[in-house]
């Protein structure tokens, strides 16, 4: 089932009139993403957008135009949201609260920082590709149980079969800003394209950059494996703003075979 959530435009307070929002939806689905603008604002001082109680920092895009996106992650609970513009003094990071894996280990907060990691340049371009193609076999939002039944969560990516070693293809320009292996994830890399999107590899047999590594779209970075807490080989593939995972077939290409060469 797809939850949807619709967006109204509430208030705007703490800014001049002549101020201007455009929304790229009004309704979103569970996993999509909202694009806000807030134009007519002169380029000086840093911006947050308040969605209900939820703050997301708004990067300027050119000189009257502030942006920033919002992820629909499956904890979003509202009904409705408003939205709000502030100015705020320095530089700003959206608040987390932890989970409760992370606060049992300090190991697993790693990945979890590295997933919410926020730099101010833009280093991603619209077009994402294909990091791997090959069948989906679990999609997004998708309730996971293990073998027992026990609830483990919802599904916070794609996983695409292939074979141990096939290459997988950067989904996009960015940095690499962790290298790592996880009891669940197993061999991690998670790389940061810049105001507030971040890609996630897991479940990798090998991994061919380094932390803090520049990489473009299309450069081969990993090998696909079964490392972790899996059942075959398969790329997980998980996409986040601001620290919410979305679904990343929002931003991959409908066709799978044009996108990587
Ligand atoms: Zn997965």
């Amino acid at each position: 089932m797809r939850l949807t959530i619709p967006l109204i435009l509430l208030l705007l307070s703490g800014i001049s009139q002549g101020i201007e929002v455009e929304l790229s939806k009004k309704v979103l689905k569970l996993g999509e993403s909202l694009e806000v603008k807030v134009k007519g604002i002169e380029k000086s001082g840093n911006y947050i957008c308040w969605l209900n109680d939820s703050p997301y920092p708004l990067y300027w895009l050119n000189a009257n135009t502030l942006r920033t996106f919002i992820g629909f992650g499956a904890k979003f609970k509202a009904k409705t949201c408003s939205l709000k513009i502030e100015e705020v003094q320095g530089t700003f990071l959206p608040k987390y609260e932890e989970s409760n894996r992370e606060k049992r280990s300090i190991y697993v907060k790693r990945l979890a920082d590295a997933l919410r990691t926020e730099t101010p340049t833009q280093l991603w371009t619209e077009d994402f590709v294909w990091p791997l193609i090959g069948r989906i076999s679990g999609r997004f939002g998708e309730r996971r149980f293990d073998q027992n039944g026990t609830y483990l969560g919802i599904h916070q990516g794609i996983d695409i079969i292939g074979k141990t070693g096939t290459p997988i293809f950067c989904s996009n320009n960015g940095q690499v800003v962790l290298i790592g292996r996880f009891d669940l994830e197993g061999k991690v890399l998670v790389i940061d394209h810049g105001q507030g999107f971040v890609s996630a590899y897991f479940h990798l047999s090998e991994i061919l950059v380094e932390e803090g590594e520049l990489v473009r779209k299309n450069q081969i970075i990993a090998r696909v494996g079964a490392t972790g807490r899996v059942t075959a080989s398969h790329l997980h593939f998980g996409l986040y703003i601001h620290g919410t995972p979305i679904d990343p077939l929002y931003w991959l290409p409908k066709d799978t075979t044009k996108n990587v060469k």
